[in-house]
Parts: structure tokens; sequence; C-alpha cells
């Protein structure tokens, strides 16, 4: 897997390329941000001809290893305007490796609406004027009657289209459900490029060739033995990611109302042992349910109706906390039409959850409308003003509605953890290098690390320092990062991991393997940040955390700044 598919879509045309030597060995995460990191301007817009649009699968796509296809999509951020990465599941990443190809960069923008083809004979380039302003669940319904139940499609909705801050971009799952690389805008991105969608035929492609097959197969096993021993594998299926509003609103710390409380007094209603027991009751629905070929921790759903009607795939922990207990919504089924209303109109469910908090914290809708705020997404798809300002995000809703609570970092929402209870995840939210993100290093408590305290101030800026060059390095391999938590607790998967990475590379590879190549992404990550203007001061949470208390509690954020400006120098 070593294609560079360089599209010229000014010109609508392409070269393939051996991926160059200072790209060698790294995928995903790693790669999107080195390609950024060296070939965008800095000081470029977002939205304009030179911001490139990389899409990479992992290291280990199109292998046998369990969950490898976490499919990464990098550019400079119109959010947040650091460099981003994004990534989701579905097949495309595995399809992309197995037509060789590394990675896809969006160079320059097309003068009309289109979708790119790519299948082993290149990429075909075709108008896409007839889905112009439509959603993400149409669009993937046309290109599948179209091209067939084999292909994977990557799309944008509406917002993509209208280049709104908050856009993502949808991947499909192998039953073509949506998932999203939702954050910071790179669906905008795409939208700015006129791309709507890129269509992935992998026929006659070949799963990737691993030269030492007898340290693959042995790896695979053992890590794929440990993962499913983990107890954290049991509680995916059975409850997916939403088993986490129970276990975060017992410690006091999930997002509510606005930031302001840690506990939310209807929380047994948006629980995942709620969803779970709602989910056995209701036909076509289903938990334990996957988002790509060879998960084996299932942490997805299928959420229907009553009569059996699928609402959305999956429902997951950061839209249940920012659509419903941060703005005081405990009707479930309310906030899985929410999710879909986002994931058809292509928006970010967390940076519009909360946008929809600062529209209640201003008084526009009362604090748990679920109607009215269904409502208003629906507008984000046609484009009415109310409509473009909830999906440009958080920061642009609050500060246009005056709030003076905006709980954000470099203009991206926080996560569905409140930092004063969770403060080594606040310190990853205030030092990231793409504003607040939990996914690149929270810092949950776990029972295999009883020492650990996540409501101290002490030590959590090495914790997260740990635990950022550890997710920037799982992103790099295109692993889902739920596979990657047994191995926290389990340093031996670490090793196994590390040998099926060695066995696909033909490299020989240290123990420390993770660490380095953790650091070396967000090096490159942080000299782009750097030349774009941004500092160390730019790496604060916003001041309410460390002055209002996290209720019922006493909690403030007391890591000290200078805590925060060693994280990325231990
Ligand atoms: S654990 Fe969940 S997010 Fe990860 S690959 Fe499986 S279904 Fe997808």
């Amino acid at each position: 897997m070593n294609k560079l598919v360089r599209v010229n879509l000014k010109e609508k045309s392409y070269e393939i390329s051996a991926l160059e030597n200072s790209y060698a060995n790294i995928g995903g995460r790693g790669l999107t941000s080195s390609i950024i990191a060296n070939e965008v301007p800095a000081g470029s817009s977002s939205l304009g001809e030179l911001n490139k649009l990389v899409i990479a699968p992992g290291i280990l796509a199109g292998t046998a290893v369990p969950n490898s296809g976490r499919l990464s999509i990098g550019a400079k951020s119109p959010l947040t305007g650091t460099i981003k990465e994004a990534n989701a599941g579905g097949s495309a990443a595995h399809k992309l490796a197995r037509l060789g190809i590394a990675a896809i960069v969006l160079e320059g923008c097309a003068s009309e609406l289109i979708y790119m083809q790519i299948d082993k004979n290149g990429v075909n380039f075709n108008k896409a004027s007839d889905l112009s302003m439509i959603g993400n669940l149409d669009c993937i319904e046309a290109y599948r009657k179209q091209y067939g139940d084999d292909v994977s499609i990557i799309s944008i909705g509406q917002a993509g289209e209208m280049q709104l801050m908050a856009a993502g971009v949808s991947v499909t799952s192998p039953d073509f459900f949506p998932r999203v690389a939702a954050r910071g805008g790179l669906g905008a991105v795409m939208g700015s490029k006129n791309v709507k969608a890129v269509v992935i035929d992998d026929a006659e492609g070949e799963n990737v060739r691993v030269k030492d097959n007898a340290l693959f197969k042995d790896s695979i096993k053992a890590f794929t033995k440990g993962i499913a021993s983990h107890p954290l594998a049991d509680g995916f299926k059975q409850f997916g990611t939403p088993m986490l509003v129970g276990l975060i609103n017992e410690m006091g710390a999930i997002a509510t109302r606005n930031f302001s409380q840690g506990r939310f007094d209807s929380a047994g209603k948006i629980s995942g042992e709620h969803i779970a027991e709602m989910i056995k009751q209701r036909p076509n629905a289903k938990s334990g349910h996957s988002c790509m070929k060879g998960c084996v921790m299932n942490c997805s759903n299928v959420f229907t109706d009553l009569n059996g009607e699928v609402i959305v795939s999956g429902l997951e922990y950061e839209t249940i906390a920012l659509m419903g207990s941060n703005c005081m919504i405990d009707d479930i089924d309310a906030i899985a039409r929410m999710n879909v209303a986002c994931n058809d109109a292509g928006v970010d469910t967390m940076d519009v959850g909360e946008a929809i908090a600062m529209c209640m914290e201003a008084g526009m809708i009362e604090w748990g409308e679920a109607n009215k705020a269904l409502s208003m997404i629906m507008e984000i798809s046609k484009g009415t003003e109310k409509g473009r300002m909830i999906g440009n995000g958080c920061r642009f809703t609050g500060e246009k509605l005056g709030v003076a609570r905006i709980p954000h970092v470099k203009g991206q929402s926080l996560s569905g953890y409140d930092p004063r209870g969770l403060k080594g995840t606040g310190v990853t939210y205030a030092t990231s290098t793409m504003g607040a993100d939990h996914t690149c290093g929270n810092a949950l408590p776990s029972p295999a690390n009883p020492d650990y305290d996540p409501a101290s101030a002490s030590g959590q800026g090495q914790v997260s320092q740990f635990l950022q060059r550890y997710f920037a390095a799982i992103d790099t391999l295109g692993l889902c990062l739920f596979a990657s938590l047994p191995a926290l607790d389990m340093p031996e998967l670490q090793t196994h991991l590390k040998d099926c990475v060695s066995a696909v590379l033909n490299e020989t590879l240290d123990d420390d393997y993770f660490m380095r190549l953790g650091a070396f992404v967000l090096e490159e990550e942080r000299k782009f940040n750097h030349a774009t203007g941004f500092t160390l001061k730019d790496d604060r949470l916003p001041e309410f955390f460390k002055k209002e208390p996290l209720l019922p509690g006493t909690s403030t954020f007391d890591v000290p700044d200078e805590e925060l400006d060693k994280v990325h120098k231990y």
C-alpha cells in the first residue's frame, strides 16, 4: 500500500506515484498531518485553493488486524484554524488499502460540483449537479443504487456544500449507514473543493501482503484474544459507548446544562442500560453492531422506532451527552432524531449540540425543549439564518448570541466530559493540536489503575502527554481507539500490536515505537500550528472552568497554566 493519488481538481486530472520517502511507513493521521504540515502554506485560507484535503487509511488497513479500518481525513480546519485530522469507521479504509492507495490528496478546487469514482483503473470525474444540496442519506442511496453494494461512499451533506464550519465528512459502513469524521469542519473543506462524494470500488483489489506471516498470525491472535477478554469488550457489545453515561454521571462529570453541572437528574433515561432495553423491545433494533468488517468490539447499535423503522446507527455517548444532558433533554428518541438530522445534513453532533445549548443559554429555546432543538437542526439543510448559525458550531453561535460561557478551545466545542471532573481530559482539551477533542487523549479512570485520580490537579500534564502520543499513534495505525483501550491496561497487548505493525512494515520496531510515532505526529502538527501563529497562550480552557465550581460539587479546573505549558515538553 504505497500509492499516493494526487488529484488536481481544477483540471480534473490525477497522478499516481509511489509514496515519497518522507512519507514512508506512516499512514492515517500521521500521513494526513505530515502532508498538510509540509504542503499547505500555514497562512492560507482553510476554504481556499491552497488547502488540501487528505484521505488516508491507516498503516494496518487492508490487513486482518481487528478494528483496523478507521479512515483519516485531514486538512487545515476552518473551525479552529489549526491542522485537523478526524477519522471514521466504515468500509472505505480497507477498500483503499486493497487498491494499494496510501492517500488521496485533493488539491485546488473544481469549478462545478463533482464526484469521483475510484477503482483499480484509476479515478473518474463525474458531474454531481443532480445531487446538489441533497443530504448524505439520499446521496448514499443514489450512489449505492448506481454502483451496487460493494462500494464505499465518502460524502458531504448540505452543510459541507454550504461550507459551514461544523460540517463533517460521512463514510459508509458495510451496511451503508453513515459514520462521520465529524470534527473540525472538514466537510466544509470538501465542499469548498466542490467534491460531493468519492465512491470507492475495490473489485479485484488485494488484501495487503505481509512479509512475516508467522509473526503476523501469532500477534493478531494474541492481540485479538487479549482485547476480546477485556471487560470493556463485553460492555461495548451490550451497551455501546452509551454505557459511559452512567459512569461519567456517577463521577459527576457528564456535560450538563451547558457545562454548569456534572450530574444530570434524568441520566437513567439516556443511559446505555436504558437504550439496550429499548433496543431489545423494538423490531429491527440491534446492540453489538459493528461499523466495519473485522471489528471485535461491536460498540455500535441500530436504533429504531416502535415500528421497527431505523432512526439512526450508531447512537453514541458524545451525541447523547451534548444533545441530551447538556441541553437538559432526556428523550432518547428525540436525541436519536436530532442525531440522524445531523448525519443527513452532515454536521458534527457535538459542535451542533453545544450550539443548541448556546441557544438555550441565550433564551432562544427553553432548556430541554427537544422538539424546538430538532426543528432548529432541520433548518441546517435548508440554509436558513438559524440553521447556518448552529451549523457553524458552538463558538460562532455563542458569540452571535452574546453568550458569556462558550465551552470551546481554539473554536472547537468540548466533548461530553467536564474538565473539572476529568482534569487529564481537560489538559488534553487545552493542549491538543486540534482544539478540544477527547479522542486526542481522554483520561478516564480504570479499575486496572486504581491510583489514578481524574479529579486531582496533580500529574495530569504527564498523563495527557502520554495519552496524546498514544492516540496519535493509534490514529496513525487506523485502529479504532476502542480496540486500543484494553492495551492501556494490558501492556503485553501493545507488544502484540507493535509486532503486527512490524510484520506489515517488515521492520524491527522497539518497545518505544508507539511513543516515538505519536511524538512525531504531534511534532508535525505543532509545527504547522506554530507557523499559523498559535502559541502556548492558546492552550487554555475558557476562564469559567477555572472560576465556577462544577455543581453539585466544588471542583474547578485548577491545573496550573505552567503545567499546561509543559505538556509537549516532558
Ligand atoms: S468498536 Fe465501535 S467504533 Fe470501533 S470499529 Fe467497532 S463498531 Fe466501529
